[in-house]
């Protein structure tokens, strides 16, 4: 952990070495992290990565076991939770069911004594879209609309910080799809650092400017969703985001910008990410979707990389796309999706093809960064 210069002014929300044990279990570890103020975070993982954790020690709910939270420089690592500008809105959307909705978003700032409740109550049902529904009770609503009581309710108090804990869990998927769309809207319209923290890499992509990736109490890899997705730096990352073909192969040259890999007696090309030496063993990664197919000795389209001896082993229709499993000669079986654009013809399965990647589309990780 670097130590932090005196007068070196973050205004966001930062984490310096956060570690959370409950016992001998470590459920966070070393986390240093910096939420630029304003932006739309998103803490990624699985099923007891320690995400909730890490949001539950910002929110004041846990205390770290060593470390600092700070927010626009001050520290707040201790202070009790009502005493952050932080408020939290969670999967049960908690909701005052004997008082309507208007009261419900009112209901802090009553209890703040706080001037112009009418009118600031009434800016915030606007902006969730619930205007019409004000003298509702919660039961009378659908859950979309519940859990946007929940986040007028939060935004109301105009905390610097709204944490989110999978608020969508409790939604059918297709009103999750279109309540991310909306939370992000309204992230965008208020300007509030929102922390979200999700399992689902969707959600995560869609509503967040940076992601970051946990598994085990650490971050894996932060980034954008582009770049996580184009760039995964481990396994882990490469199928947590969307699904890869993953490819042993050994490095067999180099040159300034791409390396040259063999996979099973075939040499592709790689961009390199950073110094490989030859004969370092690795996985070529590559998306399915960046894959095209093509019957043998076809010229296909994208120039690039070229693996020939594939047999389709599996199509399965999909609407937008196709998609294939192409089994090749060393007998891993690939994953190819192909747009349904109409231009080209559907392979059967049994059917020899070569598939076919640009360089630039496919990445190269070290089998080393695994063995932590
Ligand atoms: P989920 O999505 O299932 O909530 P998560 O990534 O949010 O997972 P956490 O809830 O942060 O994970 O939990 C991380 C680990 O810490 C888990 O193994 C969990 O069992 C453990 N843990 C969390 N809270 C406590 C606690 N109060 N006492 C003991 N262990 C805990």
């Amino acid at each position: 952990t670097a130590p932090v210069a005196a007068g070196d002014h973050f205004d966001g929300l930062r984490l310096r070495g956060v570690t959370k044990s409950f016992g001998g279990f470590t459920a966070v570890r070393d986390l240093d992290l910096d939420i630029p103020s304003g932006s739309f975070f998103a803490l990624l993982g699985p099923s007891g990565c320690g995400k909730t954790t890490t949001l539950r020690m910002v929110a004041g709910l846990e205390t770290p076991t060593s470390g600092s939270i700070t927010l626009a420089g001050e520290d707040i690592t201790t202070a009790k939770p009502y005493r952050r500008p932080v408020n939290t809105v969670f999967q049960s959307y908690a909701l005052f069911p004997h008082l309507d909705i208007f009261e419900n978003v009112a209901f802090g700032l009553r209890r703040r004594k706080r001037p112009e409740v009418e009118r600031q109550v009434n800016e915030m049902l606007e902006l969730v879209e619930l205007t019409t529904q004000a003298r509702k009770k919660p039961a009378q609503l659908s859950g979309g609309q519940q859990q946007r009581v929940a986040l007028a309710r939060a935004l109301i108090n105009e905390p610097q910080v709204l944490l989110l804990d999978e608020p969508l869990g409790a939604l059918d998927l297709k009103l999750r799809r279109s309540m991310q769309i909306e939370i992000k809207r309204i992230q965008t319209e208020v300007g509030q650092t929102f922390v979200h923290v999700t399992h689902d890499q969707e959600e995560a992509m869609t509503m967040a400017d940076t992601v970051a990736v946990m598994n085990g109490g650490l971050i894996e890899q932060m980034g954008s969703p582009s770049e996580l997705y184009e760039n995964p730096r481990s396994t882990f990352v490469a199928n947590f985001l969307g699904q890869s073909n993953l490819i042993e192969g050994a490095v067999r040259e180099r040159a300034a910008d791409l390396v040259r890999v063999e996979m099973h007696g075939i040499t592709v090309s790689i961009p390199a990410a950073r110094a490989h030496a030859d004969g370092d063993k690795g996985w070529v990664g590559i998306r399915p979707e960046k894959v095209l197919i093509g019957e043998e000795g076809e010229e296909l389209d994208a120039p690039g990389n070229s693996v020939p001896g594939g047999v389709v082993s599996d199509v399965s229709f999909v609407g937008v796309s196709t998609q294939y499993l192409v089994r090749m000669p060393w007998g891993q079986e690939l994953q190819v999706f192909a747009q349904n654009t109409g231009h080209r013809r559907l392979f059967r399965v049994g059917e020899r093809v070569e598939l076919s990647w640009r360089p630039e589309y496919s990445f190269l990780l070290d089998f080393s960064q695994d063995a932590s």
